[in-house]
């Protein structure tokens, strides 16, 4: 079972599991907000360098999971609580930065260039929302977690800790599917490996 949580309690050993980054059928990405910022050269060169050299965007991905308020009961000295979550990839709260370059006396060559720059880099940054999304629709709708202790604030204490390790081991999860993909792409500059643009700034002969 993908993203099957192995255990639940004090202490309890949290497993998921979910599909590589570029396996299952491609889903259409909920729309995240993209923000630009530009960013000024002395030439398209020089803008291509810096390209090459830094990171040009940025993506920022959320995810959460929505808990049902706690159930608390107790047996014997033990107390209880449970609850269910369902995980969530937050699109809202989710946005993509890209820096377009820009110089003085942009020709329409100039223009088209950072055009198809700017698409390359999006589709780069896009991918990694996908990811992240696609993680979260493979893993279980309703994840069942509980938390138990002497008391009831206990309990509840405890089921906190417990819900909080499992959505930072499925975010530390989606990072390391991230951290693959920029591997794998160099970032974008390599993008064609996953049957893309490459993040290149192409300066128009002179
Ligand atoms: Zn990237």
């Amino acid at each position: 079972m993908v993203g099957a949580l192995a255990a639940v309690g004090v202490g309890a050993a949290l497993v998921v599991s979910g599909p590589a980054y570029a396996a299952g059928p491609a889903l259409r990405s909920a729309p995240v907000r993209i923000f630009k910022k530009t960013r000024d050269f002395a030439s398209c060169e020089k803008a291509g360098a810096w390209a090459q050299a830094n990171p040009v965007g940025t993506t920022k991905w959320v995810f959460g999971i929505d808990w049902t308020a706690p159930q608390v009961s107790k047996f014997g000295d033990t107390w209880e609580a449970d609850s269910i979550g369902t995980p969530v990839f937050r699109s809202g709260q989710s946005s993509i930065t890209v820096t377009i370059p820009r110089w003085k006396n942009m020709t329409s060559a100039d223009r088209a260039a950072v055009a198809g720059f700017n698409s390359a880099v999006l589709a780069h940054e896009q991918g990694h929302i996908e990811i992240a999304e696609k993680h979260v629709a493979g893993l279980p709708k309703k994840v069942p977690l509980g938390g138990f202790g002497p008391t009831r604030a206990a309990a509840l204490q405890d089921l906190k800790n417990v819900e909080e390790g499992w959505r930072r081991a499925v975010e530390e999860q989606i990072q390391a599917l991230q951290d693959e993909y920029d591997t794998e792409t160099d970032h974008g500059r390599d993008q064609h490996k996953v049957g893309g643009d490459d993040v290149v700034l192409n300066c128009p002969q002179r």
